[in-house]
């Protein structure tokens, strides 16, 4: 600590612990507000100058909120397993339990000095096993329900961290981690049900104040269609069945496209003429990234299947099977029927292999594109004439059900979470396996399941977990049949602690469950919960999976966790870019502590633009707010048993009225502004009374809480 004010922030800390002064009661006659931001990873480097912002926003609503009366829950955790503490454990060669708890007392040290007003008597680690324990809990309740599920299927790998991940986890065919290229692996694989919960999901944005375009991430991200099902015979017999969100286009289908690693192909594959040449593409098919297979962009490649022919159900025309690597057998049904004359992809594809487009759809011109438009149907058979695709739709599917070649039916782009990662530094996964028995739940009362200690906690070369190796782990008796058994060794995704870390928040110590019914009675759902956008669509999703799933089994009181979400913008670097250390233009937030004061840190990232928007860093607005505040810490010397003009008065009335109003809809940059010219404004005047004094500083103390406590000493 270099300056004064440092002392005197340092002594404002010390007594707000003291006084208990930001502890929740649970005094459930009081009214309560429950703001939840999304707690920080307790990366070895430290807090960034975004999370001071992430975390600001919602400081001063919790701030306001007390000084309203309210019983606020302003908690804060850490969400502390996971690969990055993993790797650098690894890097650094210390165990990941001791680099968590460094990084921890790192970042409570930073929050503290910042002056957050967190609830420190309700802290929660995601890695401590009195928290795990009913992190393993919630899974065998799954378990239990049907939710969990294993299944040996094509997986993102990457080969660098040597785990499995989620489509989410490797968007744009990079590991989230980090970003190396993801490959395909065929893995045995843990799997939550989550799309069992899609519909429930979608339902459940009704009731919520999430702004539009976050609802619409979620809904894209669901990504629930409705078509139908339809069979096409095929010439070896079998039935192929796919789905279609247009199955009115069904007589404009001139070939279909099967996933090159459709299991029809090689059980027919002594009838195939071309079986080499299939087998070569699906080899080279097998190296690309699920991103790189279903780009819109790439040339369309393809392999005709020689020998099988398909025919279509409405007109009984005889129609040629190709596979391509733009179907994935993970979607739908792994086979699709093309309509050239009417989408894109299918019309690249017939103009490259010279198959037949037919219009059924009238509107375009499909001698230059494919016509994705509506409009009257034609070459339709009994759909001929009508105008819409809602009506065509509609008849094409009761005609399909009548002649049993189909049937209605709904889809949805999310899969299922695939649940499990070969690593170390995550909650062991609670399943025995015995030879009898088969899968067998770990006992309730002996959770949690704690991890083992591990001298060497690298993977192993072909993905295995490092808890593989541990026979004392491994081996262990069945709880059903006594006999000998094995132990599941994979562990969670990150993303399992985070999944219902606000209901551990309310009752962090309770040993007999994960929380007191009276107390979620009375704090849930939260209020509001800010943060990122990155985290609207897995973090979100996934916790909002969990929590329903524990409504649905009578455990929480509300269907949706969250009443109200809000995303803060980044912070970007002084340059325009994102912040990085390869660039150089990270922002240390105590940097700023030091050399001003964490009142000007607090104020300058709410005043540096829209809440909501990305926005650069500034050192000369920096050096601005400092100015304010110092202004600000002026006004003292201008006290005095005078009245304010009736002017005057009316513009702090105004003032206390935006300041009020710009807070709630997290406009803090115009409340600031506001806060400026009413300090012009007094300055002008030459006087003002201590009482209206304290209002001014109460109206400013929500983002510059030191200087309400020592208006003297934070002037420099
Ligand atoms: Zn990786
Ligand atoms: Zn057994």
């Amino acid at each position: 600590m270099k300056n004064d004010f440092n002392q005197t922030e340092a002594k404002w800390q010390n007594k707000w612990k003291d006084c208990k002064a930001f502890e929740a009661s649970d005094d459930f006659t009081k009214p309560k507000f429950y703001g939840l931001i999304e707690f920080p990873y307790p990366s070895g480097t430290g807090m960034h100058v975004g999370h001071i912002k992430a975390y600001s926003g919602l400081e001063a609503i919790c701030r306001k909120r007390r000084m309203q009366g309210y019983n606020v829950l302003f908690p804060i955790g850490f969400d502390a397993f996971g690969l990055p503490t993993e790797n650098s454990a690894i890097k650094l060669g210390i165990h990941p339990r001791t680099l968590t708890n460094r990084n921890i007392a790192k970042f409570t040290e930073q929050l503290n000095r910042v002056g957050f007003s967190f609830d420190w008597s309700r802290v929660v680690d995601t890695t401590d096993p009195d928290y795990y324990k009913w992190t393993q809990w919630i899974f065998l309740k799954m378990f239990e329900n049907g939710l969990v599920f294993r299944d040996t299927t094509l997986v993102n790998y990457c080969p660098n961290c040597r785990v499995v991940l989620s489509n989410e986890d490797s968007q744009g065919g990079k590991c989230d981690i980090c970003h190396s290229d993801v490959i395909q692996k065929s893995k045995d694989v843990w799997y939550l049900r989550i799309t069992a919960y899609a519909d429930k999901l979608l339902q459940g944005l009704d009731g919520v104040d999430y702004p539009a375009n976050i609802k619409q991430m979620q809904e894209n991200w669901i990504g629930r269609s409705a078509g139908a099902f339809v069979s096409f015979k095929l010439s070896v017999g079998e039935e192929l069945c796919i789905y279609t969100t247009r199955p009115d286009t069904l007589f404009g289908v001139t070939f279909m496209v099967m996933a090159p690693e459709h299991p029809v192909i090689e059980k027919y594959a002594a009838k195939i003429g071309n079986m080499d040449e299939i087998r070569a593409y699906r080899e080279n098919c097998s190296k690309k990234t699920e991103f790189e297979r279903t780009q819109l962009v790439k040339e369309k490649t393809g392999v005709k299947i020689e020998g099988l022919i398909a025919v279509n159900p409405v007109n009984g025309k005889e129609i040629p099977i190709y596979i391509s690597d733009y179907v994935m057998m993970g979607y739908g049904t792994g086979a699709i029927m093309a309509v050239p004359a009417h989408d894109e992809r299918d019309y690249e594809f017939a103009r490259k292999f010279g198959i037949d487009i037919i219009e059924v759809i009238k509107g375009g011109d499909i001698s230059n594109q494919a016509y994705t438009g509506d409009g009257e149907m034609v070459n339709s058979g009994f759909l001929d004439g009508l105008t819409n695709k809602k009506d065509s739709i509609k008849k094409a599917i009761s005609a399909l059900e009548e002649k049993g070649i189909g049937e209605e039916g709904v889809q949805y782009k999310m899969k299922d979470w695939a649940f499990n990662r070969q690593r170390y530094w995550g909650e062991p996964i609670p399943i025995i396996y015995c030879n009898k028995c088969g899968m067998v739940p770990v006992p309730y009362d002996e959770l949690p399941l704690k991890l083992p200690p591990l001298e060497n906690f690298e993977p192993g070369t072909d993905g295995e977990s490092p808890l593989a190796r541990i026979d004392s782990f491994v081996n262990c008796k069945c709880p059903k049949c006594g006999g000998d058994a094995r132990r599941e060794t994979d562990i969670m995704p990150q993303w399992a602690g985070s999944s219902w870390y606000f209901l551990r928040y309310l009752d962090p110590h309770n040993d007999k469950c994960f929380c007191d019914t009276e107390k979620m009675k009375y704090w849930m759902p939260v209020d509001w919960y800010n943060g990122g956008m990155e985290h609207v669509t897995r973090h979100m999703i996934y916790s909002r999976f969990w929590h329903r799933f524990l409504y649905d089994i009578g455990c929480v009181n509300t269907p949706e966790p969250y009443s109200k979400r809000t995303a803060q913008g980044m912070i970007l670097g002084s340059d325009g870019e994102k912040m990085s250390k390869s660039r150089g233009n990270v922002v240390d937030p105590l940097d700023v502590v030091d050399l001003y004061g964490a009142d000007v840190l607090r104020t300058y990232v709410l005043f540096m633009g829209d809440y909501g928007q990305s926005a650069p860093w500034s050192d000369s607005s920096v050096k601005g707010c400092k100015r304010f505040l110092d202004r600000v810490a002026d006004l003292t010397e201008i006290v005095s048993g005078k009245g304010v003009t009736p002017q005057l008065e009316r513009s702090f009335h105004k003032a206390v009225k935006k300041v009020t109003d710009d807070i709630e809809s997290m406009k803090f940059n115009t409340a600031i502004a506001c806060l400026m010219s009413l300090t012009n404004e007094i300055y002008s005047v030459g006087h003002l009374t201590s009482d209206e004094l304290k209002v001014f500083i109460k109206l400013l103390s929500v983002r510059a809480p030191y200087l309400r406590g020592n208006q003297r000493a934070a002037r420099r």
